[in-house]
């Protein structure tokens, strides 16, 4: 996913003339202070991230992820909608710091392995914790998207398994 293209604009302009008096000073370790207590938003602007296809390996059918943004040093979460064209669905996986889902168009279903499938729609949330076997994605007629908020652990959001059978995809 490229998030390369994001571009950052500072919307503290007094803090910026502070920070501005304190750039010729240096912590005991030689970084410039301003370096280290610098901070500003980041926008990420509309049509700046291209859309990616869900690879085969991890999904059935059409689906296309949109990323919004990856994890940070401070936040340990990566956000991005995913869109399952009608029979889509991702495959069996668990999240090693767990997901929330939040449904932004159509209706689809989730499951629990062992568990019955569910419907969810525009408007619902779904919190899946820490290692819950399951999938996500839309029923056999509808489209449905979510965006999910995945949790990292060690750089990692997602532990991949088998795919969805047929037998399987079905209430
Ligand atoms: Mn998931």
């Amino acid at each position: 996913m490229n998030l390369l293209n994001i571009t950052a604009v500072s919307l503290l302009l007094l803090a910026s003339a502070a920070f501005a008096a304190n750039d010729t000073a240096t912590t005991g370790a030689g970084i410039p202070r301003a370096e280290q207590v610098r901070k500003s938003q980041t926008i990420s602007r509309s049509g700046s991230q291209p859309s990616a296809k869900g690879p085969a390996e991890y999904f059935t059918g059409s689906v296309r992820v949109d990323p919004l943004f990856a994890a940070n040093d401070s936040t340990h979460v990566t956000g991005g909608y995913v869109t399952f064209e009608p029979g889509a669905r991702s495959a069996w996986h668990t999240h090693p710091a767990g997901q929330h889902l939040i449904v932004t168009a159509g209706s689809g279903w989730t499951q629990e392995w062992g568990g019955p499938v569910a419907e969810i729609r525009a408007g619902d949330v779904v919190w899946c914790p820490p290692g819950v076997k399951h999938w996500h994605g839309a029923s056999p007629a509808t489209a449905m998207t979510h965006i999910a908020l995945t949790g990292t652990r060690n750089g990692k959001n997602v532990e991949w398994m088998e795919k969805v059978t047929d037998e399987q995809y079905r209430k």
